[in-house]
C-alpha cells in the first residue's frame, strides 16, 4: 500500500495537488469502503488499490486540467455512480460546494456513508433521474460547474447536464477516445442547449498512458424551457 500512495503523490504533484494527511487517509478509508460495500452490490470492477488510485482517483482529480478548483464553486456530478469524479474532487479540494446525483439508491446509500465516514461537509447527495431534477424551481441554472463520467454519449448528455449550468458557467465531460464522433453528432444538441464548445484537453497519465479527454462547453444561453425532455428521452432519441 506504501508504494502505491508514494506512486499517488508523485502523480498529484504533476497535477499541482498536495494532500494532507488527512486528506490521504480519507481516500484510503474511501477505498476501503468501496471494496466493503462491492462485495454486496455493484460499484465498481477496478478492485485493485494501486489501479482504482490510477483510474478513479487520478482520473477524477484531473479535471484541474481544465477548471481552476483553487476558487469557491457549486458544481454537479450528473451519474456520479460510486462518487466518480465527484468524492475524489471533494476530498481534495474541501472548499468546494458538491452534489453528487444518481438514480440508484444503492449507490446513493453508499455516498452517503463515505460522506458521514469522511465527514465531508457541503456534500448532498441526490437520488433520482438527471432529467427530473433539472426542472424550473428545482436545480436549473444553479451550478457554476457541471461534470460527468462515463454516463453517456455527449449529445444525451448535454441534455442531461446542461440545464443544471448557470450561464457563464460550464460543463465538462470525461471523454475516451470516441470524443471525435460524438462531438461532431453532438454540435446541434449543445447549440439548441444553450451551450458552446470551449475547448477540449486531451492527455495521457500515470505510469499506464490512461487516455483521457475533459471536453469543455461553456453555457452562453438559457437552456429553453422544453428541456430536458421526459427522463429516458435524451437517452433513447439524442437531440
Ligand atoms: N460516474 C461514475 C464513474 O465514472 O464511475 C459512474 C458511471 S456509471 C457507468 C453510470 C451512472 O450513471 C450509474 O450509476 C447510473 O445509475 C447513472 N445514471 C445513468 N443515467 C442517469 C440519469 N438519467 N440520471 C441520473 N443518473 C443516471
Amino acid at each position: 500500500m506504501n508504494d502505491s500512495i508514494h506512486e499517488f503523490q508523485k502523480n498529484l504533484a504533476q497535477l499541482n495537488i498536495t494532500l494532507s494527511d488527512k486528506q490521504i487517509d480519507q481516500f484510503i478509508t474511501y477505498y476501503e469502503l468501496l471494496i466493503e460495500w462491492n462485495s454486496f452490490m455493484n460499484l465498481t470492477a477496478i478492485t485493485d488499490f494501486d489501479q482504482v488510485i490510477q483510474k478513479h482517483f487520478l482520473d477524477s482529480l484531473s479535471l484541474v486540467k481544465a477548471y481552476d478548483l483553487s476558487k469557491e464553486c457549486k458544481m454537479i456530478d450528473i451519474g456520479t455512480g460510486a462518487g466518480f469524479p465527484g468524492i475524489p474532487l471533494k476530498i481534495a479540494f474541501p472548499h468546494l460546494d458538491i452534489t453528487l446525483l444518481d438514480s440508484l439508491n444503492k449507490r446513493i446509500n453508499f455516498l452517503n456513508e463515505v460522506k458521514n465516514k469522511l465527514a465531508l461537509a457541503n456534500l448532498d447527495t441526490l437520488h433520482g433521474r438527471a432529467e427530473d431534477f433539472a426542472k424550473p424551481g428545482k436545480l436549473r441554472e444553479k451550478y457554476d460547474l457541471c461534470v460527468s463520467r462515463a454516463v453517456a454519449n455527449l449529445s444525451t448528455l448535454s441534455e442531461l447536464c446542461l440545464p443544471y449550468v448557470k450561464v457563464g458557467g460550464k460543463f465538462i465531460s470525461y471523454k475516451s477516445e470516441k470524443i471525435k464522433e460524438e462531438s461532431i453528432e453532438a454540435k446541434h444538441a449543445i447549440q439548441i442547449l444553450g451551450g458552446e464548445v470551449e475547448g477540449q484537453i486531451e492527455f495521457t497519465f500515470t505510469k499506464e498512458q490512461l487516455y483521457r479527454n475533459l471536453f469543455i462547453i461553456k453555457k452562453i444561453n438559457p437552456t429553453p424551457k422544453k428541456y430536458p425532455r421526459k427522463a429516458g428521452l435524451p437517452g433513447r432519441e439524442p437531440l
